[in-house]
């Protein structure tokens, strides 16, 4: 396949910086627009950490999809090692020409391609954008679509969760076709049929990438604005890999769409699609995205595994724990609120507790004072009630128990 490539970037007229990245590897054979978001520099290192990884990763062999997954990585790690640029993320559509006639698009995100052939132009990728599932869904337009304030947000993103979800695609190119990638800052500004008939003008590619650009620009340039075009000079049926045709061409699940074999989204791990939606918020390139949010989103989240291991069983165990506790509190009251009067080490004593036990095993007493009254001194009679099972003055009433002790005392001596 041979191909004429050139690009033109732009950072429009309100951003203060370009976000915006791009890859043109004609040795490699990987073209590449990359849009990134997030506050401080973080879009900026977003969008070129993914071009740089794309690239590495395929001059080291890796297929398309492997390679954008080693991109998201790479967005990941990269934030991951400064707070500065934590929550950031970047779109990632690549291109990735085969011999003959076929090209792989490696998709993520609202970034875009497009083919422009015979005046017509198609759109290659689907936005992984709000908008655009409100436009699926039925709930607006494709015009409303156009000036939906929430028209940036996108709904998937490299650098937002280890599992991204890829679009990778097969499509077919005839010599002739013109192919586009394009960041939203073209498509915002320029309708598409405008954009086809600029892609569609003259022959010189470059002219055609500047031309594009500047007229995002001045319909407004509110957005960074960047495109990589190429006109496929030659594609020839011939050098097409057998097996990769028919099994496309064999396959009843690959929809053949206008020529354009739309292949199942590749899911990169298992379980891809489920947690990031939940957990991490789409970046919105309409509000820049704080360094903190990604991190502050953690926070609860460890907050809600400790609440999951300990908070839950505290909270099943408390109302035990309460009764519990009223019962050892009303026990310990029940058994020590009598007094009565024994011995101890062969002096009159006075006990808190009940002589007759709580239950016939226990017997939980609580010597409270000596008096200094010899045992022996006491008449025979007393001695035998204080030293009996059960002690003497068993009673509530500390006055009593003392009036109890005083009367020993003043009973006469053992002779
Ligand atoms: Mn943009």
């Amino acid at each position: 396949m041979k191909l004429a490539v050139a690009y033109a970037t732009d950072v429009g007229r309100v951003r203060e910086g370009n976000e915006d990245n791009l890859l043109v590897d004609e040795h490699l054979g990987v073209f590449a627009v990359a849009d990134g978001m997030g506050g401080h520099r973080g879009g900026e290192v977003a969008s070129s950490t993914a071009v740089e990884a794309l690239r590495a990763a395929i001059a080291a062999g890796q297929t398309i999809d492997a390679a954008i997954t080693t991109a998201n990585t790479a967005v990941i790690e990269r934030a991951s090692g400064d707070p500065t640029l934590t929550g950031m993320g970047t779109t990632l559509t690549a291109l990735h020409p085969l011999a003959g006639t076929r090209l792989l698009i490696g998709h993520v995100g609202d970034s875009r391609a497009y083919r422009l052939r015979d005046g017509e132009l198609e759109r290659l990728t689907e936005d992984h954008s709000l908008v655009e599932e409100l436009v699926r869904d039925g709930r607006i337009t494709r015009e409303q679509a156009e000036v939906h304030p929430q028209r940036n947000i996108v709904t998937r993103a490299l650098g937002v969760d280890a599992d991204v979800e890829i679009d990778l695609l097969t499509i077919a190119v005839q010599t002739g076709d013109r192919l586009l990638i394009c960041s939203d800052g073209l498509t915002s500004m320029v309708r598409e049929r405008e954009v086809a008939r600029l892609l569609g003008t003259g022959d010189n590619m470059q002219e055609i990438a500047e031309h594009l650009v500047q007229k995002a620009v001045d319909n407004g340039g509110e957005d960074n604005v960047t495109v990589v075009v190429i006109h496929v000079l030659e594609a020839d049926p011939a050098h097409d890999d057998a097996a990769l045709v028919t099994d496309a061409q064999n396959d009843p699940s690959a929809p053949e769409v206008d020529g354009r074999t739309a292949v199942q989204p590749i899911v990169a791990t298992p379980l891809a699609s489920a947690p990031s939606a939940d957990l991490a918020a789409p970046p919105s390139r309409n509000e820049p995205i704080e360094p903190t949010v990604v991190s502050d989103s953690e926070l609860p989240r460890r907050r809600r595994r400790w609440w999951r291991v300990f908070g839950k069983a505290t909270l099943a165990i408390l109302p035990i724990l309460l009764v519990l506790g009223a019962g050892a509190v009303a026990l310990h009251w029940v058994t020590y609120r009598d007094y009565y009067v024994g011995t101890a080490h062969g002096s009159v004593a006075v006990f808190k507790g009940d002589p007759d036990g709580i239950v016939s095993w226990w017997n939980p007493k609580l010597q409270w004072v000596v008096t200094g009254l010899p045992v022996s001194r006491l008449a025979e009679a007393s001695r035998a009630q204080v030293q009996a099972h059960g002690g003497m003055c068993h009673t509530e009433s500390r006055r009593a128990v003392e009036a109890c002790v005083a009367r020993l005392q003043r009973l006469p001596a053992a002779p």
